[in-house]
């Protein structure tokens, strides 16, 4: 099997007419084609091709969206389907300037030819799931059924489905006709961190505004200010009801939400989350336009207090990873805040204490960023997707910070280090200097192997540290080659470039390659050929091996 990832000169375009997605007897293996067309040639070429294949049911538009930065651009998702049955990882988004096709980014299939009836019926393969993990997934959870490709070649058709269980999520392929499990995420590309280890005061002692709703004299913490509901829920430490929340088999009520008695609410925990939530809710708006999640004001609902602090020495261990040591994204505008660890108590690997995860303003934005992500791009999980999927809600974390915070490396100021006010001390990762935690500068020092989702947080600061230097300048450890920034009085115009690039450029089964391209492309729609921003994020991504 060959896999092909091309970035197409005119004349090769005009040979491969038959782009697949049809059964073709002579080419019975996986081909996989990345498309990044900007050139006029290309972009003719590519632009009937997808009009096409929309013809032939064989894309399907996803979503259309008006630019909310440039007036007239108009920004198209398609999805690959064969047979009815949508293609997994593939897609094509494409821009367009008052009907005229600006660029088309995007990963298609080829030589597919396999039976889209499944063997197995919805309720067969919840019994599956049900008999590997002990979840039954209530009735509002129906697996998808996709076509998956194989890393080794071929397609298989699969039912996906996520579970929650004491470890966390899982997102299962499932194969439609065996039961066998064909891949498996450990769904890590939701989370901040690794498993390895009113008016209220905040957890870091700050004095803040929350939004909240009085009911019969109790303040609940459901913000009727902004236009999406933003609600936060203290699940007060019953992880059981969490799960089955999130399994589809329970749903929260009001008595659930974080409520206070008084204005002046004692549990710091809700009103940081809370309040935090709304802040990443108005720096997206504020900054680019959008409105929520899925810029169309999407509610979001977080948990807090998942488990409680007191219960850790009771705990079992498997849990510790996921609602102590974690924050993650499940789905649908859905957040889950670990608790950290009792005072006094630090990780032993690296001598840290870990505060409440809503204490961290990078991570609330880092969370909410994967729903973004969710909405916009749906980079897959694992590998390089997976990779810069964690890299961009690191980005817009860590730009949310600079927004609210005066710069500094202390608490509750913005730096480049990712969630330093709850892993103290000094964070996670370091966007800045990613060697300081272990982590690769340069693409050649990328982790190669399976753990971590095939590095997906390990790698992301290949591209999170591209970010840094478009912004600050300065010399990359490894290559010795050096970037001019634009400074970071401007850096607004780079957390648009890459928002714009990440958000309504990139395609979801994208390469570091990839992000490079549909960065600079945002560069020159924004900014123009030869800008300031242009020239910092290309010497950027050079300075870091992306080429
Ligand atoms: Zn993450």
């Amino acid at each position: 099997m060959r896999v092909f990832r091309v970035f197409f000169p005119a004349a090769v375009l005009t040979s491969i007419v038959v782009l697949g997605l049809v059964s073709h007897p002579l080419r019975a293996q996986t081909r996989q084609r990345t498309v990044a067309a900007t050139s006029f040639a290309d972009l003719r070429t590519w632009d009937a091709t997808v009009d096409r294949l929309k013809r032939d049911d064989a894309l399907r538009v996803r979503r259309t969206m008006d630019d909310t930065l440039l007036s007239g651009r108009v920004h198209e998702r398609l999805e690959q389907f064969y047979r009815g049955v949508r293609v997994y990882g593939a897609d094509i988004a494409r821009q367009t300037d008052r009907g005229l096709t600006v660029s088309i980014f995007g990963t298609m299939y080829e030589g597919i030819d396999i039976d889209v009836n499944p063997a197995l019926s919805i309720d067969d393969v919840k019994a599956v799931l049900e008999k590997l993990t002990g979840v039954a997934l209530g009735p509002g959870r129906i697996p998808e059924l996709v076509i998956l490709p194989l890393d080794g070649g071929g397609y298989r058709l699969t039912y996906r489905a996520t579970v929650f269980t004491l470890q966390g999520d899982h997102e299962y392929f499932v194969d439609a006709s065996t039961g066998a499990v064909v891949r498996m995420f450990a769904g890590a590309r939701r989370q901040t961190g690794t498993s390895s280890i009113g008016r209220g005061h905040g957890v870091l002692g700050d004095d803040k505004k929350v939004s909240v709703t009085s009911q019969s004299g109790t303040f609940l913490a459901s913000d009727l200010l902004r236009p999406p509901s933003l609600r936060t829920y203290d699940l007060r430490g019953n992880i059981n009801r969490v799960l089955a929340f999130l399994n589809g088999r329970a749903t929260l009520v009001t008595s659930d939400l974080a409520a206070s008695t008084s204005t002046e609410w004692t549990d710091p925990v809700p009103v940081d989350g809370h309040a935090y939530i709304g802040y990443v809710y108005d720096y997206y708006f504020k900054r680019f336009g959008r409105r929520g999640l899925d810029n169309n004001n999407i509610s979001i609902l977080s948990i807090v207090h998942p488990v409680r602090r007191s219960d850790i020495f009771t705990a079992p261990d498997e849990i510790v990873g996921d609602f102590y040591l974690n924050a993650f994204y499940c789905c649908n505008g859905v957040m889950v805040f670990g608790e950290g660890l009792p005072a006094g108590f630090v990780l032993t690997a690296t001598n840290q204490s870990v505060n409440f995860f809503v204490a961290g303003l990078d991570v609330v934005g880092h969370e909410l960023t994967h729903g973004v992500t969710d909405f916009s791009s749906g980079l897959i999980s694992g590998n390089e997707p997976g990779a810069l999927n964690e890299a961009f809600s690191d980005i817009m974390g860590s730009s949310v910070e600079f927004f609210y915070q005066p710069t500094g490396t202390g608490a509750l100021q913005a730096d480049y280090a990712i969630a330093e006010d709850v892993f103290t001390p000094g964070g996670i990762r370091n966007m800045a200097n990613p060697g300081a935690f272990g982590d690769p500068d340069h693409y050649s020092r990328r982790f190669t192997g399976t753990a971590d989702d095939g590095g997906v947080h390990i790698n992301s600061t290949i591209a999170s540290h591209a970010f840094y230097l478009a912004i600050e300048g300065g010399t990359n450890r490894t290559s010795g080659l050096s970037v001019q920034g634009v400074g970071a009085a401007n850096r607004e115009q780079m957390e648009k470039v890459y928002y714009r690039g990440f958000t309504q450029l990139l395609p979801s089964n994208a390469t570091f390659a990839v992000a490079r391209t549909v960065t600079i492309q945002a560069a020159r729609d924004l900014y123009g050929v030869g800008s300031a921003p242009e020239r910092a994020v290309t010497q950027a991504w050079t300075a870091v091996g992306v080429n």
